[in-house]
């Protein structure tokens, strides 16, 4: 961790059977694997330490004290001990069969820690046959080692653990698994700490007012009167820091890049098209253009990331950037997530072109072009004739040969990595790297931004073009059948007065998938209107002329996967209906109804659910239904999914490096953590990679 390891084998510090368990159990194999594995909790003299929200089956350790005891005898003969223990307000029980070392420890008032599978009797814990430890009294004398304790003392003698456990005033509560209980743990950790030299401060100097982390780690696994606070601090900052390095170090190599000077001119494609188009900008898109503007006259590459709630003008932005490029004579990429997507686009941008009256010359790429007419379109990329290419990701993993390639626009690319970005390193002529907007309509919250995408400056749009469509939205439970019924006589009169309408399912195949849902609909509920599905699965052929064949107005009702979420423009579309809209996510939900609402028309978005009433998945649906600000929705989105989750999607190398810290509660930690980077990536720039060293190149691995 941030310029520490210690790869000293377990083998070598602890007792060979204890040092197996640990690797067979954990996976650990060294001293530095060991001591990162940090207490879930601290019990403070032996206060109690609850199950904390615990799964049925999950190994839990739990301390407190024994507030009931009983040992009767089964019907078979079978010695059974029963006891209950008491934590703060909560309580669990445990079983034992015959366990005389239980009927005798486990008496009422004693302070235990208890460690086994939890199951669930009626809203009650159960842990059958648990491990477990009496606790010594503050200030008591250690015993003699007895039952569990035994296993103890494989660290030298056991009273020198209950020794421990009496002097600790904090007893560190470690996640454990099978075989290898919370204090057994703490055994192992101590009896490593004790051989563990103290660790020179591995950052030029102790960050201030913070632990040093020699301190920190002790401190961490052995609090003292402070608390575990001040550990908790000081590792915390490490994390952040390791991530706000690698950021930084980004930050600092982009200058090194050399992209092509691509500056706005007052004559050309841009200004024509700027004077010619039909509607006023908004002050957010201005602004955006103009910071594009300025980076594309820079001879390092661009690296911009431009969030804009969904129908807020993003493509015109990105056209506008693209014309300043083309100005200057280089060529355009656009890189959309799926093919439907990527032929949308060219035919959107070539239409935005005709209608200024501009020549035309946008080449779409695609895997389903026939061999004639792919030729053709690397023959025009490679010889300059195409402008703007458009295409997928392929584009550029393939290495297409552009003639000179000066400007990649990614749109709508939720899971855009560092890998990624970095692909385009000298794709331009004579070894420069083409600048790059990335487009996403999912907002990043300013956490992840910070962590994940500190290397791209940052634009917003955050109103919607004036005149804008509120999107009314209402949730629809299953479990109300007449609101099912009206849902879909709303979406019968939408159709009647003129418009058109996407059902979204979350499946294609099986009960309430696509295939389905396409049936039912087209027989059932609306046969005499024109229903048609679409999906991933579906030949791209195909999937094309369906869409085309909605956007032209062929098609009334357009059952569909979330292939429909990202980008589809069809302005006459007024309703969406989306089925178990409780398997999305809160984002996602907001990106799916953005699909409508996008004409002159006042739009519906109808949240269906199979959920009962008042479960966390419904409010959910209710937030996303009163909220319909993008931005708030993906802070809420961030509280309510795993933050691992969250950091995996966003960059699936920095879960691993994050024990502690949190996106949610620690935004403080992770500016100063910024702040601290860029000014030691200045100061100091070979410490900062040794501190990052062990994670470039392994962690940053995105996969999408
Ligand atoms: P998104 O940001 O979701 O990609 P689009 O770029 O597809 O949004 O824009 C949605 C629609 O709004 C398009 O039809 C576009 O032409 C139109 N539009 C963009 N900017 C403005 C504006 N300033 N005023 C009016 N309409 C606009
Ligand atoms: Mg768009």
């Amino acid at each position: 961790m941030l310029g520490w390891t210690d790869q000293r084998p377990l083998a070598t510090l602890l007792p060979e059977a204890e040092a197996k368990k640990i690797t067979s159990a954990f996976g650990y194999r060294t001293a530095g694997e060991l001591l990162l594995h940090f207490p879930r909790t601290w019990s403070h003299h032996g206060s109690g330490v609850s199950l904390d929200g615990a799964t049925e089956g999950e190994q839990v350790t739990i301390v407190g004290i024994v507030t009931y005891a009983n040992t009767t005898f089964t019907r078979s003969g079978k010695k059974l001990t029963k006891i209950v223990v008491e934590f703060g307000a909560s309580h669990a029980g445990a079983t034992f069969f015959n366990s005389v070392v239980a009927q005798r420890q486990l008496t009422v008032g004693k302070a235990v820690m208890l460690s086994g599978k939890v199951k669930y009797f009626q809203g009650r814990a159960e842990i059958s046959h648990p491990a477990f430890i009496v606790l010594p009294e503050a200030g008591e004398k250690p015993k003699k080692a007895v039952g569990t304790l035994r296993e103890l003392s494989a660290y030298g003698s056991a009273s020198q653990l209950e020794e421990l456990l009496s002097s600790l005033e904090y007893i560190p509560i470690y996640p454990a698994k099978k075989g290898v209980t919370a204090w057994s743990l703490l055994g192992a950790m101590s009896h490593v700490l004790d051989q563990t030299p103290p660790i020179p401060e591995p950052l030029d100097q102790v960050p201030s007012g913070l632990v040093s982390f020699d301190e920190a780690l002790r401190l961490i696994h052995h609090p003292d009167s402070r608390g575990q606070q001040p550990a908790i601090d000081r590792i915390k900052y490490n994390e952040a820091l390791s991530l706000a390095l690698v950021m930084a170090l980004r930050r600092a190599d982009a200058q090194s890049y050399r992209a092509p000077v691509l500056p706005a001119s007052e004559e050309g494609v841009r200004a024509e098209f700027l004077r010619n188009l039909p509607f006023e900008l908004t002050a957010g898109q201005r602004k955006v253009i103009a910071d594009i503007a300025q980076d594309l006259a820079q001879p390092h590459p661009m690296q911009r990331l431009l969030q804009g709630e969904v129908g807020s003008g993003k493509t015109v932005v990105a056209l506008i950037a693209m014309l300043q490029a083309i100005d200057a004579g280089c060529q355009c990429a656009l890189l959309a997530p799926t093919e439907v997507l990527a032929v949308q686009h060219a035919r959107d941008l070539t239409q935005l072109l005709i209608d200024a009256g501009l020549p035309t010359n946008v080449v779409a790429l695609t895997g389903s072009m026939s061999t004639a007419t792919r030729k053709k379109a690397l023959l025009d990329i490679m010889s300059g004739q195409a402008d703007i290419v458009v295409g997928t990701h392929a584009l550029i993993q393939e290495s297409v040969e552009f003639f000179d390639l000066g400007l990649v626009v990614v749109d709508e690319q939720h899971r855009f990595g560092v890998e990624q970005r970095d692909m385009l390193r000298g794709k331009g002529s004579h070894d420069r790297t083409p600048h790059q907007l990335v487009m996403t309509a999912t907002p990043i919250p300013r956490t992840v931004a910070m962590t994940s995408f500190a290397d791209l400056a940052v634009s917003a749009l955050h109103e919607l073009p004036a005149g804008r469509q509120e999107i009314q939205t209402s949730v629809v439970p299953e479990f109300k059948p007449e609101w099912v019924a009206r849902a879909w006589e709303r979406i019968r009169e939408e159709v009647a007065a003129g418009r058109q309408a996407f059902v979204v399912c979350p499946r294609i195949e099986g009960e309430g998938g696509v295939e389905e849902t396409f049936d039912y609909l087209r027989t059932q509920i609306f046969p005499e209107l024109n229903v048609a599905m679409l999906h991933g699965r579906m030949p791209a052929e195909e999937k094309d002329a369906i869409m085309a064949d909605f956007a032209a107005g062929g098609i009334d009702i357009l059952v569909a996967t979330t292939v429909i979420e990202v980008g589809i423009n069809v302005p006459n579309a007024s309703v969406m209906y989306i089925r178990e809209a409780h398997s999305f996510g809160v984002s996602q939900l907001h990106q799916l109804r953005g699909r409508v609402g996008r004409g002159e028309y006042k739009s519906l978005c109808l949240l269906h659910t199979t959920m009962e009433p008042g479960t966390p998945s419904v409010q959910r649906l209710f937030d996303v239904a009163a909220t319909s600000d993008g931005f708030g929705l993906a802070e809420l989105d961030l509280r309510t999914r795993q933050e691992g989750d969250v950091l995996g999607t966003a960059q699936s190398g920095t879960k691993r490096r994050v024990r502690l810290l949190s996106l949610l509660s620690d935004r403080a930690l992770i500016e100063r953590a910024n702040a601290d980077a860029t000014a030691l990536v200045a100061r100091n720039r070979s410490l900062a990679e040794h501190l990052v060293s062990d994670i470039e190149g392994q962690d940053y691995l995105e996969k999408s």
